[in-house]
């Protein structure tokens, strides 16, 4: 899978990291999104998908990795 985060879009809500809490993470200086090093291809899809239709923001995009068409490539990030 792939994730990405628009921090111009993120209000620092924390759904995100209610959901996948591996995964995402809130920067203790503005409270906006930040995406967890290399936790994308460990995570599981649902726990992605679940944290994208909660974010009230619509900051979160998952896509399937156009590589593999499977969800156990490499995530990006596009903080
Ligand atoms: S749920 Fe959305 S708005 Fe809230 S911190 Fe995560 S990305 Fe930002």
């Amino acid at each position: 899978m792939q994730v990405s985060v628009d921090k111009d879009r993120c209000c620092g809500a924390g759904q995100c990291v209610m959901a996948a809490p591996d995964v995402f993470d809130q920067s203790e200086d503005d409270g906006l999104v930040l995406l967890r090093p290399g936790a994308v291809e460990q995570a599981a899809r649902t726990d992605l998908e679940l944290a994208a239709g909660l974010c009230p923001a619509g900051a979160i995009t998952v896509r399937e990795d156009p590589r593999t068409g499977s969800g156990d490539a490499d995530g990006t990030v596009d903080a």
